[in-house]
């Protein structure tokens, strides 16, 4: 595996502001993963919030709305992968109306494993770090030893678990503390960055109070928050495919938040905080959204846009984003950025052949092979794509200004579809 490098960027302050009252809200029923989803609600019906619009039925996942008021026709807009997904629409009628069931709580001394993990899919939670994966499925074990929050952020400008830490550390803790309790776990540990001051001093403040969690400091550098490099660093373990073979759990901070509000309020995941950023925004910040807000409306809230020439609008960070038509892109669970920077690269100059590419590549395999084969097929079966985990690091290093990792990313979807 090759060595994480240090990248430098701007990180904001911890201050979280809010916009929460968007006029509509689009619920993709496709997530990034190509993920789909049933609608359960027609045209015309009235939504409350919380409501569940959407199953996959496979898993039995629902998606719920994140305000209230009625449905309308649907259409397709775009979501954080480029693609435009066929979405319920809901007008906000901005009376955030629960259902009345909605309102039950539950002791939280009172929850089985068989609850929590319940409550976990019936309230939608999933990986707020980008993965958008079912967060009950990964605690769907009788075997875990280790929990690990990844609190490591290592991308460039992203910095809304910083905020999110900040803000809630108490919180955060005492929700690890009752996972560990109702989920019979014997230790968890919070894996962030040396840099990280701000998160370092807010959980000290409160961690002597729990004595089953600790804190593992790693390096700045990226990409260090992949879950990989986080159970390697926090424990020296490695895994062939996932970590729970380990008996192992990785979560994220700001979804650990999540479960803080679903266990403390019974709220489904409908809200989460995001970075909006970069030389393009007049107010660089975090903000707590709606989950099917769209960005051009929370910017245009948040003071708009700066004048500056061939602006590059990118759906999350500078490394594993991806850059976007148009800022109408819809805010969905996995996104926890938007950057606006000024297009200013050189594109398409010649592979220089420095080999670069492979250097940085974290799962050791050939980007510039892989570009170079793209129309081959039996040879891009042998340099696997598939284990592309589109860190971004090849096209960061390349000095040809070539997007290495789209060749790969399209090379790993042509052989998933053989
Ligand atoms: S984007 Fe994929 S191919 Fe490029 S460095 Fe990262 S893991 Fe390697
Ligand atoms: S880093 Fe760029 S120039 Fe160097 S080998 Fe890779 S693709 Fe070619």
């Amino acid at each position: 595996m090759n060595k994480p490098i240090h990248i430098d960027s701007s990180k904001l302050s911890n201050n979280i502001e809010k916009y929460i009252k968007p006029e509509v809200v689009y619920i993709p029923l496709e997530n990034k993963n190509g993920i789909t989803y049933k609608h359960l609600v027609k045209e015309g019906d009235y939504i409350y919030k919380g409501q569940v619009i959407a199953v996959n039925e496979k898993i039995n996942f629902p998606i719920h709305s994140s305000v209230s008021g009625y449905a309308v026709c649907g259409s397709k807009h775009i979501i954080s992968n480029g693609k435009k997904i066929k979405c319920v629409i809901i007008e906000n009628d901005f009376k955030e109306k629960y259902e009345k069931k909605k309102l039950v709580n539950k002791e939280i001394a009172s929850y089985t494993k068989d609850d929590f993990i319940e409550s976990l899919r019936i309230n939608g939670i999933t990986g707020l770090g980008g993965s958008d994966y079912p967060t009950f499925l990964k605690y769907d074990s009788d075997n875990i030893k280790y929990l690990l929050i990844n609190a490591v952020e290592c991308e460039p400008f992203i910095c809304c678990d910083k905020a999110v830490i900040y803000n809630y550390a108490d919180s955060i803790l005492e929700t690890i503390d009752n996972i560990l309790e109702i989920m019979k776990i014997p230790k968890a540990i919070i894996v962030t960055k040396d840099t990280n001051t701000s998160s370092i001093d807010s959980f000290n403040k409160y961690i002597g109070t729990y004595p089953n969690i600790q804190m593992c400091l790693v390096e700045d550098a990226y990409p260090n928050g992949w879950e990989r490099l986080v159970v390697k660093n926090a424990l020296g373990i490695e895994y062939n495919k996932y970590p729970i073979e380990k008996g192992i759990v990785v979560s994220n901070v700001s979804t650990i938040y999540a479960i803080y509000e679903m266990l403390k309020y019974n709220r489904p995941l409908t809200e989460r905080v995001i970075t909006i950023t970069g030389p393009g925004i007049k107010k660089k910040t975090n903000v707590k959204v709606k989950i099917g807000a769209l960005a051009s409306e929370i910017i245009m809230n948040l003071d708009g846009y700066k004048d500056i020439q061939n602006p590059l609008f990118i759906a999350g960070g500078p490394m594993m984003g991806n850059s976007m038509p148009t800022d109408d892109v819809i805010i969905t669970k996995d996104l926890n950025c938007i950057l606006v920077i000024e297009d200013h690269f050189e594109k398409n100059l010649p592979c220089i052949k420095c080999g670069k590419c492979i250097e940085v590549c974290p799962v050791d395999i050939a980007p510039v092979l892989i570009m170079n084969n793209h129309d081959n097929h039996d040879n891009l079966k042998n340099l696997n794509p598939n284990k592309c985990i589109e860190c971004g690091l090849c096209s960061y290093i390349c000095p040809s200004k070539i997007e290495v990792r789209e060749f790969v990313r399209i090379a790993k979807e042509k052989v998933k579809e053989e």
